[in-house]
């Protein structure tokens, strides 16, 4: 990667991240006008969880008819869900035609970011060195750092070991005896794409999910020309693929008996997929469906039928330098070590690295609240702070863009209110966060997530679901579309706050 070029002294408006969400920002920041912006990324490109997530067989499961900015339809999408590659080509795509790449810097990590209430604004220090900002965007995303299992002796394994999110293309697995551990998203879509190749695949499954058909198909060209020549006709399809997910919900969230059907097509997916009676009694979930991330996948029961993969469910007690021992006492010996584990979803790594006013900590401050913020976006005490992607945002059900776009909505009306009414620094009403957070929490208690009888990456270490919207995406949509500034706490701006001051305590640029 290029040394990027400096950072400016100051900046109206610095974003962190450059997938979906920071993308999608800079490209409203530009519609509105704004040209004080820069979005800084820790990775190479533009993409985030799509540039990052290269495993064999990674691809979206959510339609891409909506997996897509709605300003920026794609008539090329190849079928109904996208592989990866597709979806990082469509998302660099989108970022050229936009014309704000001149505003990102790649290779630039956050390391701190400071409140200064006096100056009205934001130290920051990076990788490439500091500056300061009247306003940071979080759009670090919540899929982005990995979650290694803490399992005894992995250090000392003495083949390769990498997550499924930083996938080793330098070794192409062929004749390899490979160990998977975790039978989440990522590993479903890993395994049946790498068990040809392999000599042998043991599949570590701690839970087993459920998994839906993939109905999966191929756009014919003529689909693809008439998306192209008619984009209304596209329009009302996604609208229809729209509302069709949105008819999931009650299942999460009132009812989870309504998920009936979608079970009992599940269990018709293990029936066709596995012969044996005991291995099909190893996969069949023993939680409500919809508890944990519901996955859909053809091959994956077929896989673990073949005579080459085995599915171990005896916990894993520790690693050795040449294989995996189970608590029954077995050892088996691989060659390659997969961690298809997850990611940190309720302990944000980017909250290490924010501290607010009065000198607090964003992860201190979810530490004693829980992980919280004012629909989603904004945090008492951490002015001039947005969350593209925040706490409760989480969708089980329909496209992270839909919600992408709704709360950078919200930010630029945030933003257009500090403008027009010269106002300085703003933070929610910490009333208004709290009967906001109390909503979604009484809201949880009778969703799939908290009484299905799981655990899963939505809850936090007190059974707290920090990560999903308990309601329809059309409400999250209607309550985000207006800034409401009578919900805040704002301060007048202080012409004296002097912008390009920046505090020894923040360090100095490398
Ligand atoms: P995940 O859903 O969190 O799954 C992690 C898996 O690892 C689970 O099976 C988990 O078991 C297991 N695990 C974790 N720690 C373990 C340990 N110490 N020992 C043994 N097993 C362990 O992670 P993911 O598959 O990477 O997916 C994360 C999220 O990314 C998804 O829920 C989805 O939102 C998104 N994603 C989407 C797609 C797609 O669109 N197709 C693809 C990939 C990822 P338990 O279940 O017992 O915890």
């Amino acid at each position: 990667m290029d040394t990027p070029p400096p950072l400016p002294a100051h900046v109206g408006v610095l974003v962190i991240g450059a997938g979906f969400g920071g993308l999608g920002t800079a490209i409203k920041l530009e519609e509105r006008g704004e040209r004080d912006f820069l979005v800084v990324e820790r990775g190479p490109d533009v993409g985030g969880t799509w540039r990052d997530n290269t495993y064999p067989g990674a691809a979206c499961d959510v339609p891409s008819q909506l997996y897509s900015f709605s300003f920026a339809p794609n008539p090329d999408w190849s079928s109904s869900f996208s592989p990866q590659p597709e979806i990082q080509a469509y998302i660099q795509r989108v970022a050229e035609r936009s014309g704000v790449l001149d505003r990102f810097r790649f290779g630039v990590e956050l390391e701190e970011a400071t409140w200064d209430d006096a100056a009205q604004l934001w130290h920051v220090r990076t990788s490439a060195g500091s500056c300061t900002a009247r306003v940071l965007v979080s759009a670090a995303g919540a899929l982005s750092d990995p979650k290694l299992p803490d399992i005894d002796g992995i250090d000392s394994f003495a083949g390769p070991v990498f997550h499924s999110a930083q996938w080793n293309h330098d070794d192409d697995l062929t004749g390899k005896r490979v160990a998977v551990i975790g039978t989440g998203a990522s590993a479903v879509q890993i395994g049946p794409e790498i068990a040809d190749r392999v000599e042998h695949l043991d599949v570590y499954q701690r839970t087993a999910p459920w998994v839906m058909p993939r109905h999966d198909r191929p756009y014919t060209p003529l689909e693809r020309l008439a998306f192209r020549r008619l984009p209304v006709l596209q329009k009302l399809y996604r609208t229809a693929i729209y509302w069709g997910r949105e008819t999931f919900v009650p299942a999460f969230t009132v009812n989870p008996k309504l998920a009936a059907p979608a079970r009992k097509a599940a269990l018709k997916n293990i029936a066709i997929g596995i012969k044996d009676p005991e291995l099909r009694r190893k996969v069949t979930p023993t939680f409500a469906m919809g508890c944990k991330r519901i996955l859909i996948s053809n091959d994956w029961y077929p896989t673990l039928a073949r005579e080459d993969v085995d599915l171990v469910t005896d916990p894993i007690s520790k690693i050795t330098p040449s294989g995996i021992v189970t608590r029954d006492g077995v050892e088996r010996e691989v060659d390659v070590l997969i961690v298809a584990t997850g990611f940190h979803t309720t302990d944000l790594p980017i909250a290490e690295r924010i501290t607010g006013r009065d000198g607090v900590l964003l992860s201190d401050y979810f530490r004693a609240h829980g992980m919280q913020a004012y629909k989603g976006t904004t945090v008492a005490g951490f002015p001039n702070l947005f969350f593209v992607v925040g706490p409760n945002t989480g969708l089980g059900h329909s496209s992270m863009v839909f919600i992408i776009e709704s709360q950078i909505t919200y930010v630029m009306g945030a933003l257009e209110a500090m403008r027009q009414r010269g106002i300085g620094a703003l933070e929610p009403d910490p009333a208004a966060q709290q009967r906001w957070n109390d909503d979604i929490q009484r809201r949880m208690q009778r969703t799939v997530w908290s009484a299905g009888g799981c655990s899963s990456w939505y809850l936090d270490e007190h059974g707290r679901n920090v990560t999903l919207w308990p309601r329809t995406t059309f409400v999250f949509r209607w309550l985000l579309s207006r800034f409401d500034l009578d919900r805040y706490v704002v301060t007048p701006r202080r012409e004296a706050a002097a912008p390009s001051v920046v505090p020894e305590t923040v360090g100095s640029a490398q």
